[in-house]
């Protein structure tokens, strides 16, 4: 292996790529991962040297509180590659804010915003080949925080590990999509963390979902914790209601994950002249729209899939199919987007970085 040393990185290159041995025609979400990783640890009360490593295992105590006290949170963001193959991100500075806020929330120190970009931008550079041209390709970059101080005590760590790993991804299609409205089950509460991009966010909604899934729904819509009244977002992406001409998305809240993709939607609907609501949105208002014929759209927007239309929802065993329709807001919104993330389109908002 050979090492050098580029601005204060320390850069330890892989002496083989692995990248022959994958399929870019037939990737599974999240299972193949490029030749690097960042890291950089935290003790002492600061963050140390910054390193870019070969992929490889990390080995940690058994009693690491990240096991035990679930202190760890991380982010999905993408990197895209155009035809004259430069490489972009989207709103980069969003999933850097994002992350420190919910680092913040879990009793975890902040990460410099110059190592973050350093860092991502130096192993980008060295993963280049694994971003693959074309509408959709993409590499998912999953920066993440861990507390790695062992001693089972239940109080913050005084250690953490900063990484970035990153996988290649392809659009894929996944079949029609309906999700359960909740009436039992919760997310998040108020004054909870449900708005941060916290492990344990998951793990709370992953024996619900996997009810809802026997039932038949792909995906939970999760409804306030207090009475499952008003609709919230879904497993992993915010969520939109076309009632006539009108797109309506709840507000965000501390229950709620404020996603980059939402912001986005939110300003190029606009742009394109729709118009949006961001108000509570109650599960009978959803209900009579779907029966009076007035719904005409749900989709839920998310940085995997940017927009993804659902077909129908269920509620305490009733269940709505929605209409299949032509020029969708979705597909609209979707497309308009895409070419801002591929560098197809003249990117007004300063989006691209
Ligand atoms: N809600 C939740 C719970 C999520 O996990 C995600 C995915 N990060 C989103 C919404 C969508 O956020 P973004 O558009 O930033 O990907």
């Amino acid at each position: 292996m050979s090492k050098e040393t580029i601005t204060n990185i320390k850069i330890e290159k892989a002496s083989t790529s692995k990248i022959n041995e994958v399929d870019f025609s037939n990737l599974a979400f999240g299972n193949v991962f490029t030749d690097h990783m960042f890291v950089c640890d935290y003790e002492n009360g600061a963050w140390q040297e910054p390193q870019i490593t070969p992929y490889q295992k990390i080995s940690l105590d058994p009693s690491a509180r990240v096991f035990h006290y679930g202190q760890a949170v991380f982010e999905g963001m993408k990197a895209y590659k155009d035809e004259q193959d430069d490489i972009w991100l989207f709103r980069p500075k969003e999933n850097f804010e994002r992350i420190n806020k919910s680092a913040a929330r879990l009793a975890m120190p902040e990460f410099p915003e110059d190592f973050f970009f350093e860092g991502l931008n130096t192993l980008l550079k060295l993963e280049k080949d694994w971003i693959k041209k074309g509408f959709g390709n993409s590499l998912y970059i999953r920066p993440f925080v861990i507390a790695t101080e062992s001693g089972v005590s239940a109080s913050p760590a005084n250690k953490y590990k900063f990484m970035i790993i990153c996988s290649p991804a392809q659009s894929y299609y996944g079949g029609e999509v309906r999700v359960k409205i909740a009436d039992h089950y919760s997310r998040a509460a108020s004054g909870g963390f449900g708005f941060a991009k916290a492990a344990g966010n998951y793990a709370g909604q992953f024996y619900p979902t996997s009810i809802a899934n026997k039932e038949g729904f792909q995906q939970i819509i999760w409804t306030d914790a207090n009475t499952h009244e008003y609709l919230e977002e879904a497993g992993t992406m915010n969520i939109f209601f076309r009632i006539g001409d009108k797109l309506i998305t709840c507000p965000i809240s501390d229950r709620i994950l404020d996603g980059v993709t939402r912001k986005s939607v939110i300003a190029m609907a606009k742009d394109l002249d729709i118009d949006v609501d961001i108000r509570p949105i109650k599960v009978t208002e959803v209900i009579e729209a779907a029966n009076n014929g007035s719904l005409k759209e749900i989709f839920g927007s998310g940085t995997a899939a940017v927009i993804n239309p659902i077909a129908g929802f269920g509620f305490k065993g009733d269940t709505w199919e929605l209409p299949k329709i032509e020029n969708s807001f979705a597909s609209k919104i979707k497309q308009a987007i895409m070419d801002i993330q591929y560098n197809i389109s003249e990117d007004k908002f300063g989006w691209r970085v």
